[in-house]
């Protein structure tokens, strides 16, 4: 079956209608889920093993069958492995189908079919009885349903409900249980991901500060996890306040309940300081000993020195709802609320502790509506100094007193800041006012009595809008300025006056397995869970580039950083393709994992806004990157395949095409 399904091109801002297949849905859940990633999380896999054949063992020493149910098989790897152990027999439940197939495949395939029962329901419909999908309550009760803030994928109700139909009472549980901890930290960087800080202005006439409304200084943000790799944080950014301190615990082998609830312990700060941010992560004890433990600490609050990457469980940051200051050895109570998927904090004073009815907080609800126009890496980029300066910079240079601007971009501070550098009238695409016109109009629908017939002397953009996923999505200011061109006048400043983007071939160091095949997991055949991620990856017959934040993720540059196309802003789109060809020569030795993308704008004559690389660090080829913005990277098929390469390859062939029409880039490269 084939769908239509209409969407806003997110380059070219044309509204589209794309024949959709009925599976596109599954094959993009699948190309970008962390399957593979959890499968070749060797730590997670071998204490669950581990964590199963005790449990199974201490059933059968009892004397009693040991009935396994395990809830979220995925590839029902988890079964196999207590059926491998002795489990007597293990019901598998799955509720996406294209796994549910998948594990019947690879059930079958390692010969464990009588002993595995692929059900594909969620588990809250499961039947137990004679007539039922189980005949009987199961005895040791897997599951693996936790995400990085552990309950956000609904781990609570689904073990709530489990508890009073699905297992027996004292049953055994792998994990047995959970223990969140958290340490309260200081930090201007992140907290420049949750508050606008004021912006300083030089201007001719002094300095200007912007600052943000009360309503927005007050605001509690957004419920919404932020979840991040903390172990690239470094100890730099961030000042400790209080050890590391235990929130709450959960025992998964005994009756759990998802209702609303809070936790809350004493902190005597470490140090004195700004409290701002709640760090938090989790550790799972698979046995009641909590001798085989599997744990998220970063690397500074770690015993052992053995470290495992994964991208499926990171690490979290939680933003007070205002900065509290805090005194060395002055304890304060930090609360934890949760509802059944999510978690967030309160800090209060000794003293403030009395009033217990008020401690359970509303979860944060966002008053100020910038939280919902700008995430978290979009508030850092904003509260960037040094990046607005260069705007500052150049807004200055191209400003007259009797300019009239447009400027094209979501939730831009630009209109403010031109305002307090003189331009005379201002125009904003979308928020202000006196001087500062808002318009509600995408550019195609820009009139002239939107613009009070005043042709606009000054195009400016950042350009950042809210739908770009890919670096170069956020050429629809090129696409936005053509379709004003009618309004502008004949020597019109348009500022970014063009953009390039760049490309370099690195080595990941952990990135690389999110997209390789796994072949084995602990003994287990589950290429069939290969060949499916790859034929997802392959669903549209090109692979393509995917977004991905590369501080987070650290490589080395094995190329110079290379520029292979231009686009110039001052002139409309044309109606050709712009496309390049070339090589590009390897100067260190590596695997060549993929090449990574990104934009530079080119604000003004040797100013430039670098969305991508910033520097490479060292001899090595350690690169750093731009904090606040996603990179595309583009997996070879090295890395997709397996493939092992004969010789080192000294250079990188690619072909790179965007295509005007659609705004898509495609690329190919031969190494
Ligand atoms: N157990 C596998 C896969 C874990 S991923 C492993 O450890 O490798 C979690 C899986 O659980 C996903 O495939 C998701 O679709 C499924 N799932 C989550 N909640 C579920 C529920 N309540 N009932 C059935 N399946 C569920």
């Amino acid at each position: 079956m084939k769908t239509f399904c209409g969407r806003a091109n997110p380059t070219t801002g044309a509204m589209e209608w794309l024949e959709e297949d009925e599976d596109y849905d599954y094959h993009q859940e699948i190309a970008r889920s962390r399957y593979a990633d959890m499968l070749h999380d060797k730590d997670r896999n071998m204490k669950y093993y581990q964590g199963i054949r005790a449990a199974v063992n201490r059933v059968k020493e009892r004397g009693e069958k040991a009935i396994v149910l395990d809830i979220g098989t995925g590839t029902g790897l988890l079964s196999m492995m207590a059926a491998s152990a002795g489990a007597d027999f293990c019901y598998a439940i799955e509720v996406f189908k294209p796994m549910a197939n998948a594990a019947v495949k690879i059930v079958e395939k390692n010969g464990f079919h009588d002993k595995i029962k692929v059900i594909n329901k969620h588990s809250t419909e499961v039947t137990v009885g004679p007539d039922g999908d189980m005949h009987c309550r199961a005895n040791i009760l897997v599951t693996e349903l936790f995400d990085t803030e552990l309950i956000g994928e609904g781990a609570l109700p689904t073990y709530e409900h489990a508890h009073k139909y699905l297992v027996q009472e004292g049953c055994e549980a792998v994990p047995h249980r959970a223990t969140v901890y958290v340490q309260l930290v200081e930090s201007k960087r992140m907290w420049s991901w949750n508050k606008l800080f004021p912006v300083h202005v030089e201007a001719e006439d002094g300095e200007k500060i912007i600052v943000s409304p009360s309503e927005m200084e007050n605001c509690p943000g957004v419920p919404s996890v932020c979840d991040i790799q903390l172990n690239q944080m470094p100890l730099s950014d961030f000042t400790v306040l209080s050890d590391v301190v235990t929130m709450f615990s959960v025992d998964f082998s005994k009756p759990v309940s998802s209702a609303s609830t809070y936790y809350r312990v004493q902190l005597e700060p470490i140090k004195s300081g700004k409290a701002q941010i709640v760090l938090s992560w989790w550790d799972i004890d698979m046995d009641p000993s909590g001798m085989i433990n599997c744990t998220m600490a970063p690397y500074w609050a770690k015993s052992t020195s053995i470290y495992q990457w994964r991208d499926h469980w990171m690490q979290c940051v939680y933003f007070l709802p205002n900065e509290e200051p805090v005194l060395q050895g002055e304890k304060v109570y930090l609360t934890a609320c949760r509802d059944e998927y999510s978690v967030w904090y309160k800090l209060q004073k000794a003293g403030e502790e009395e009033n217990k009815t008020d401690v359970r907080v509303d979860s944060p609800v966002c008053r100020c509506q910038a939280h919902l126009l700008w995430n978290r890496p979009r508030f850092g980029e904003l509260n960037d100094q040094n990046r607005m300066r260069q705007y500052v910079k150049s807004l200055m240079k191209v400003l007259k007193t009797d300019s009239v601007c447009l400027c094209v971009s979501d939730g831009s501070l630009l209109p403010v800041l031109a305002h307090y550098l003189g331009a005379k009238q201002f125009f904003k695409a979308n928020h202000l006012e006196d001087k500062i016109k808002i318009i509600e109009a995408r550019p195609e629908l820009l009139t002239s009595s939107h613009l009070e017939d005043k042709k606009i002397s000054v195009l400016v953009g950042e350009p950042f809008f809210t739908t770009s996923l890919l670096p170069w999505h956020n050429l629809y200011f090129w696409y936005a300025r053509t379709a004003v061109t009618s309004h502008l006048t004949s020597d019109v400043t348009v500022l970014p006056q063009s953009a390039s983007l760049h490309m370099m071939i690195v080595e990941f160091q952990d990135l690389w397995r999110i997209r390789s095949p796994c072949g084995t997991c602990e003994g287990f055949d589950v290429q069939t869970m290969d060949d499916m991620i790859n034929n997802s990856l392959n669903f549209r017959e090109s692979k393509e580039a995917e977004p991905h934040p590369l501080w987070e993720y650290p490589c080395k540059s094995l190329s110079d950083p290379q520029k292979v196309l231009t686009f110039d802003f001052r002139k409309t789109v044309p109606q050709h393709c712009l496309s390049t060809e070339g090589s590009i020569n390897l100067l260190r030795k590596g695997k060549t994992h993929g090449a990574v993308l990104w934009m530079e704008y080119h604000l003004a004559a040797d100013i430039s806004i670098n969305t991508g690389l910033m520097q490479i660090a060292d001899e090595k080829g350690n690169c750093e990157w731009n904090p606040h913005c996603k990179q595309a990277v583009y997996f070879f098929s090295s890395v997709t395949e397996s493939e092992t390469l004969s010789d080192l390859p000294s250079a990188v062939t690619y072909a790179i095409n965007f295509d005007t029409k659609t705004g898509e880039i495609a690329m190919d490269f031969k190494i």
